[in-house]
């Protein structure tokens, strides 16, 4: 959430979107304390102990790169499969076992070259065996793209009786079942070939909209109070937005949103195109709308995001008592939006990493000694690249493959934010390690609707141990006051993203027009809305609005809000967990057991979670007013 800045993803190779490399971006607006690019130390102080053994994987360069010319040369056999799959059951298993050793395969070159790249992004060296990585994955792609059409072609009724004849299926069932459950919304191989030829075409909008965000905006520049001049581009819009001087922080937002506020016009071009592409493809392909098509790939009911829009309405009286706790503890005569970033209470305390560890391992204690056992073990071991270096990625991930255990990228600062990521990424990471050992490897790997569950829960768990443990009454309010806010930014903010892209597409579902100002007039309705501007908590200057163009994520709709749904169940499982019980915590741990094997929606069902109804928002909702409670509580003293 807040932490990681990237996290790749690779899904297994079957099929021909499965093998897409995903790079998941961290929600803006909770992304800056990661962007500040990191303290350097050459690599020749590293310790060997807080910097990764990649040698589980490849024993060295040499062994990588056999393997990386082995999966090229194992990638004919695979596109020669083609056409024989429905011929019997044991053609079928042959196939697809192939299929995933390739797909293993790929998966350990590309892993083993993305940890070395992202720990010095300047290395000749690792940048060009990144690119033969993500080259090869794309040669795999091509060469499996048939596979889909084909399963679906040769019919549910003999793939399942396939599978019933032949227990050597059971592994691939789930895969196979899925893409026969999507043929109803495949075209025929001729259209689909028509529209991939069209893909660079249908992204221009986004690349425009980066293009013009990233590189042609020219933007302005400001003087602060010190008298040094910095720029309000988006790194320093980001670092600047929460500064403690009130004058700075307002001529940053004015600065900045008045810059994109200049582009609307073409701003509102580009997203509406990207807004209609969805639209017209979720129509071709005869779904109802184009947030059903966008959560089809996951079986996830479209109630899902209707019902956690709902409920973040709801809650919105809690989100608006937080904002006026803020007023009271910055001491503001009033509320503006320049006044939600900056931090209500300092906390001058070192974490450092063995504390983040003991501390992270005590926190967890309610998910059982097994979890606890696996997880010092995994962290004793050498499985993270720890501290900051020149030429080092910022951020946090975690990643790894099947057979291997977890790696867990971090740039720890000895600060509270680095202790909240490392149990962050070690919730990913011990998530894989329990679905791995419980899973083949055609069913381990999770989904991104699943993927945020287990690293909120952890950070919950944190929280609320470390609150437990507090010495002081500033320390007390410091863990209290970080966690509302990662509250407010994953569960509010998001859920204001989600519904501001649910009513742009709603609008040109009913045959609307989009524009720059239809945009704006959409995106300023919602920042009153869950500001409480008419409520008179805090005033919403209209020329902030042009938030709406800034946005990336927008040009991937449908996506943030499992940064919302995913906290929301991170909260109700800590809460269920904390109550005490084995029942509650066997259920969120077979959850994460569960890997792959299941869709989300069901998954979740079966631990006692409905995603569909209010009960995990209502649980968020809760937690921020009990958080609040304490917090006033603590200041009345
Ligand atoms: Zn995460």
């Amino acid at each position: 959430m807040k932490q990681p800045i990237h996290r790749p993803l690779v899904a297994r190779l079957l099929g021909a979107s499965a093998i897409a490399l995903v790079t998941a971006l961290a929600p803006l607006g909770t992304a800056s304390a990661q962007d500040a690019k990191p303290a350097a130390s050459t690599p020749a102080q590293v310790d060997p102990r807080h910097v990764w053994d990649v040698t589980p994987l490849f024993a060295d360069d040499a062994a990588w790169d056999a393997a990386r010319k082995q999966a090229l040369a194992d990638l004919p056999a695979l596109e020669a499969l083609k056409g024989t799959l429905g011929k019997d059951a044991a053609t079928l298993r042959a196939g697809l076992d192939r299929m995933s050793q390739v797909g293993h395969r790929v998966e350990k070159v590309l892993v083993y070259a993305y940890l070395h790249y992202s720990t010095d992004t300047r290395n000749d060296a690792y940048q060009e065996r990144w690119s033969l990585a993500q080259a090869l994955s794309a040669q795999a792609q091509a060469a499996t793209a048939w596979l889909s059409p084909e399963i679906q072609a040769v019919g549910a009724e003999k793939i399942g009786a396939f599978i019933q004849a032949d227990a050597g299926l059971a592994k691939h069932a789930f895969r196979l079942n899925d893409m026969l459950r999507l043929k109803a919304h495949t075209l025929t191989p001729e259209t689909e070939a028509a529209l991939a030829a069209y893909g660079p075409v249908l992204s221009a909008a986004s690349n425009t909209y980066s293009a013009l965000a990233n590189a042609d905006i020219d933007w302005p520049e400001l003087t602060l109070p010190d008298g040094t001049t910095r720029k309000v581009n988006q790194s320093g819009y980001q670092s600047l937005r929460q500064h403690a001087d009130r004058a700075v922080r307002k001529a940053v937002f004015d600065s900045f949103w008045t810059k994109f506020g200049q582009y609307a016009t073409t701003m509102g071009n580009t997203l509406s195109a990207a807004v209609q592409t969805g639209t017209i493809d979720a129509k071709l392909r005869g779904y109802p709308t184009a947030v059903a098509a966008s959560l089809a790939s996951n079986d996830i009911p479209e109630t899902v995001y209707r019902t956690l829009v709902a409920e973040a309405n709801k809650g919105l009286p809690t989100l608006h008592r937080y904002f006026k706790l803020r007023q009271k503890m910055l001491k503001l005569p009033d509320l503006h939006y320049y006044d939600i970033y900056p931090s209500v209470v300092e906390l001058d305390k070192k974490f450092t990493l063995d504390q983040s560890r003991t501390l992270t391992l005590a926190a967890v204690k309610p998910l059982g000694k097994d979890y606890v056992d696996l997880l010092a073990d995994l962290t004793a071991k050498r499985t993270m690249h720890v501290y900051p270096s020149e030429g080092k990625d910022s951020g946090a991930y975690h990643w790894g493959t099947y057979g291997v255990h977890p790696y867990v990228f971090l740039n720890h600062q000895d600060d509270y934010n680095s202790m909240s990521t490392y149990a962050h990424e070690w919730g990913h990471g011990m998530h894989s390690a329990l679905a791995q050992k419980a899973q083949p490897y055609e069913l381990a790997g999770y989904s991104l609707f699943m993927a945020e569950i287990a690293s909120t829960t952890n950070e919950m768990l944190l929280t609320d141990y470390l609150v437990s443990k507090a010495k002081t009454k500033q320390e007390k309010l410091f863990y209290l006051g970080q966690s509302l806010e990662n509250l407010r930014g994953t569960f509010f903010r998001q859920t204001m993203f989600a519904e501001f892209e649910l009513a742009t597409h709603d609008a040109v579902e009913r045959g609307e027009a989009l524009s720059g100002s239809k945009m704006k007039d959409i995106y300023c309705g919602l920042l009153k809305k869950y500001h409480g501007d008419a409520e008179g908590v805090m005033k919403i200057d209209e020329k902030y609005c042009a938030e709406w163009a800034f946005i990336p994520h927008f040009y991937r709709p449908f996506y943030v809000y499992q940064y919302a749904t995913s906290i929301s169940a991170g909260t109700y499982f800590a809460e269920q967990i904390s109550k005490g019980g084995t029942k509650a915590r066997d259920n969120y741990l077979n959850v994460l057991k569960a890997g792959g094997s299941e869709y989300p929606y069901p998954l979740l069902k079966k631990a006692g979670l409905d995603m569909a109804t209010s009960a995990p928002y209502q649980a968020l909702v809760r937690r921020m007013d009990a958080t609040m409670d304490q917090m006033e509580k603590l200041l009345a003293e």
